[in-house]
């Protein structure tokens, strides 16, 4: 395969962008993942949660509520069809004063304004469900669940491969050219080289932003405002104290410090919500202080000492707190640009995949 022919050059080996390669793929479309780092899914993609959001928050109206519900539904059939490894386990968003409940009542509306059933539970029912909970009432969604990012890459990964798609590592897409009969494009490894794509989809995640402003011929007022927000998490090193996810309230900027578990059966605390300037991928040291008061907020099982720096990730905020999924169309071109995916991006992938697909086919 020569990288010359492409039809479709999508950039960015993330979750996302190897969805919207498989979506495409599976309508017979040329397709070139182009991915900067040595492997794929080594961005956002692995830095998450590792939840299947069920679409309790998200403003009905929105992208998020829309590809998230549906993103839900497409996830659970594509991980039990490839026997990947998933629990849908469930999870409580807690109430830690009376004032909360009244909170607890306008999610469950939100929620079933988005078409997802949840259960209303009082402090008794909460603690026969979780024994190490503490709290005045909570909201009970069964279709949350949790995943094993590395199989969903790994299977995301063969499905291109098998499907004749190319996924080329260790290639940093740096700028190109937006013309009407085709778009030519630069990598940092062969500047003097200019290739050719028909199609670009920016799915860049956080570098989605810069990578636009490197596109010459595209409008720059397509790309939003965003906010970084960092999540830093903090690994558990006892027995797990839940069998369900435990969420506080969601706060302005993130779900809350909540309790999570991973498929080895850890329990991992976070990420809280650090506004940042420059991102880095470093964990932020000493901040057992900080995540054992909010876990202090719903349990009482876990101890300061307990607590273990693990991973972090960056989210990015769009103002209106929505997906931005744009199309700018030449005459036999077109560029796709992904803005602010940030949560649930990962339970909505599939859908996604399915909806900038749907876009390309669209004038
Ligand atoms: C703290 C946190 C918690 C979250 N929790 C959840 C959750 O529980 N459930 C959920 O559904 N979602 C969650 N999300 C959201 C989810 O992780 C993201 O929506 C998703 O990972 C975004 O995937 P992506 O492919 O857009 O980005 P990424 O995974 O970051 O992929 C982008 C890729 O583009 C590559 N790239 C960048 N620039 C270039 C270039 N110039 N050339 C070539 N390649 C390039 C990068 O190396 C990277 O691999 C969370 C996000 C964060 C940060």
């Amino acid at each position: 395969m020569k990288l010359t022919d492409v039809e479709v050059l999508v950039i960015g080996g993330g979750v996302i962008g190897l969805s919207i390669a498989r979506s495409l793929l599976l309508k017979n479309k040329n397709v070139v993942v182009l991915e900067k780092e040595n492997n794929v899914f080594l961005g956002n993609s692995s830095r998450n949660s590792g939840v299947i959001h069920a679409g309790i928050y998200y403003h009905p109206s929105s992208l998020k509520a829309k590809l998230c519900v549906l993103g839900k539904q497409k996830i659970y059939r594509y991980l039990k069809k490839n026997k990947i490894n998933y629990s849908k386990c469930g999870k409580l968003i807690v109430a830690s004063s009376n004032k909360q409940i009244k909170l607890l009542h306008k999610l469950k509306e939100n929620a079933s304004q988005n078409g997802v059933d949840t259960k209303l539970v009082n402090a008794n029912q909460s603690s026969l469900l979780e024994p190490n909970l503490k709290c005045y009432g909570a909201l009970l969604s069964d279709s949350t669940g949790i995943v094993d990012q590395n199989e969903f890459a790994l299977s995301l990964q063969n499905d291109i491969e098998s499907l004749g798609g190319n996924i080329i590592l260790k290639s940093e897409f740096t700028s190109a050219d937006f013309k009407e009969d085709h778009i030519e494009f630069v990598l940092n490894n062969d500047v003097n080289q200019k290739y050719k794509a028909n199609i670009i989809i920016n799915a860049a995640g956080i570098w989605s932003g810069k990578i636009s402003k490197k596109i010459n011929g595209l409008d720059k007022s397509i790309i939003p405002n965003i906010k970084l927000i960092k999540g830093n998490y903090y690994k558990l090193k006892k027995k797990k104290p839940f069998n369900k996810l435990i969420y506080p309230i969601p706060d302005k900027y993130g779900l809350g410090i909540h309790s999570t578990i991973n498929m080895y059966n850890e329990t991992i605390f976070g990420p809280d919500t650090e506004i940042i300037k420059k991102f880095d991928f470093n964990v932020t040291p000493n901040l057992e202080e900080k995540f054992l008061k909010s876990i202090r907020t719903y349990t009482d099982y876990v101890k300061v000492e307990n607590l273990h720096a693990d991973y972090c990730g960056v989210r990015e905020k769009t103002m209106n707190d929505d997906f931005v999924i744009t199309k700018t169309k030449k005459k036999h071109t077109s560029i796709i640009n992904l803005f602010g995916i940030d949560s649930p991006g990962l339970t909505a992938s599939l859908a996604i995949g399915d909806y900038v697909k749907n876009m390309i086919n669209s004038n």
